[in-house]
């Protein structure tokens, strides 16, 4: 599948610390931590934003979410939140498709 070259979550899926690993998909923990637990959910398929995700094909859109569910399952999350931040207006600072899992307790923001 299509890896960019200049793209730091592309490098990170290839040869970052995964907590969470399936088929397409790889969960590493935030270097600057939100929450006590603060993950990210990184597609190994490079898309833009979350504005492209009808890029996914349906099956590997739907196993993304249970990806997530599974990640968040795993570091024995009961209540978290999902964050997509899309665009630089709302956040957006890495240009690759992620989701956030933020839990463990207080302040989630
Ligand atoms: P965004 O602001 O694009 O929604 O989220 C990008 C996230 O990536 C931020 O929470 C930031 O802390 C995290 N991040 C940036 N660079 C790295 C890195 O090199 N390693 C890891 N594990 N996380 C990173
Ligand atoms: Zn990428």
């Amino acid at each position: 599948m299509a890896s960019r070259p200049d793209c730091l979550f592309c490098k990170l899926v290839a040869e970052g610390d995964h907590v969470h690993k399936a088929e397409g998909f790889v969960a590493i923990e935030d270097i600057n931590p939100k929450a006590p637990v603060h993950l990210l959910v990184l597609p190994e398929r490079h898309v833009d934003t979350f504005r492209d995700v009808g890029q996914f094909p349906a099956e590997e859109a739907k196993r993304m979410l249970d990806f997530v569910a599974d990640a968040a399952r795993e570091a024995e999350l009961e209540d978290y939140q999902v964050v997509v931040n899309v665009g630089p207006g709302a956040g957006q600072t890495v240009f690759h498709l992620h989701w956030h899992v933020l839990g463990g307790g207080r302040p989630f923001e």
